[in-house]
């Protein structure tokens, strides 16, 4: 088997203890580069489940999955994630613009959901945003928030729900913040956040 990460061969002995394990994706190596913890003193708002520090090996990892499209990375992300997805009502990934998503190709974040066979709703929409410096002062207080329920998505169905909102990569926490406020409004339950990687 071939690394996903550095492409070398991988060189796994069969024995009695790995022989009903899954292949993982990647090398040892590899592994041990990505799961390399890093300091952080920065306060997060929210608890966030995640699986990986966002250190190096991460973010080149980020980089050739999101931008140099090499696809097959998304196996990789969901070798590092392992939660009970079944616990909620509601899985629900943060959107991309539709602009986005003809750029990209794919969405990121429900590649790997699909990888991990967690089923997901459609709930988020976004449109493009503009840069802040084409928006007017009026349009940027009044477009704060980025993220609208889909027209088609029936709100009703939110209510006393547990939700897991799942995105990529967690920095700042404004993109969750957004997004935990838009499904606030319609009486859920819980709202968890789960992100692949945290900074
Ligand atoms: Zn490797």
């Amino acid at each position: 088997m071939i690394c996903l990460m550095c492409h070398n061969t991988i060189l796994t002995e069969m024995s009695i203890l790995n022989m009903f394990e899954k292949d993982s994706p990647i090398c040892e190596s590899c592994s041990t580069e990505l799961l390399k913890e890093t300091d952080t003193n920065y306060e997060y708002p929210h608890e966030v489940i995640s699986f990986l520090s966002y250190n190096e090996a991460v973010a080149n990892l980020f980089h050739r999955y999101k931008f140099m499209g090499d696809n097959a990375l998304k196996e990789v992300l969901a070798s590092f994630v392992s939660h009970n997805f079944k616990q909620y009502d509601f899985v629900i990934s943060i959107p991309l613009s539709s602009k986005r998503l003809k750029e990209r190709g794919f969405n990121q974040v429900t590649e790997v959901l699909d990888c991990l066979k967690v089923k997901y709703t459609d709930v988020l929409e976004t449109s493009h945003r503009k840069r802040q410096s084409e928006r007017s002062k009026i349009e940027r207080t009044e477009s704060q928030n980025p993220f609208t329920i889909k027209s088609t998505f029936d709100v009703s169905k939110l209510l006393d729900k547990r939700i897991l909102i799942v995105d990529d990569i967690y920095t700042t926490g404004m993109t969750m913040t957004h997004a935990v406020n838009v499904l606030m409004m319609h009486r859920v339950n819980e709202i968890k956040v789960l992100t692949f990687s945290k900074v």
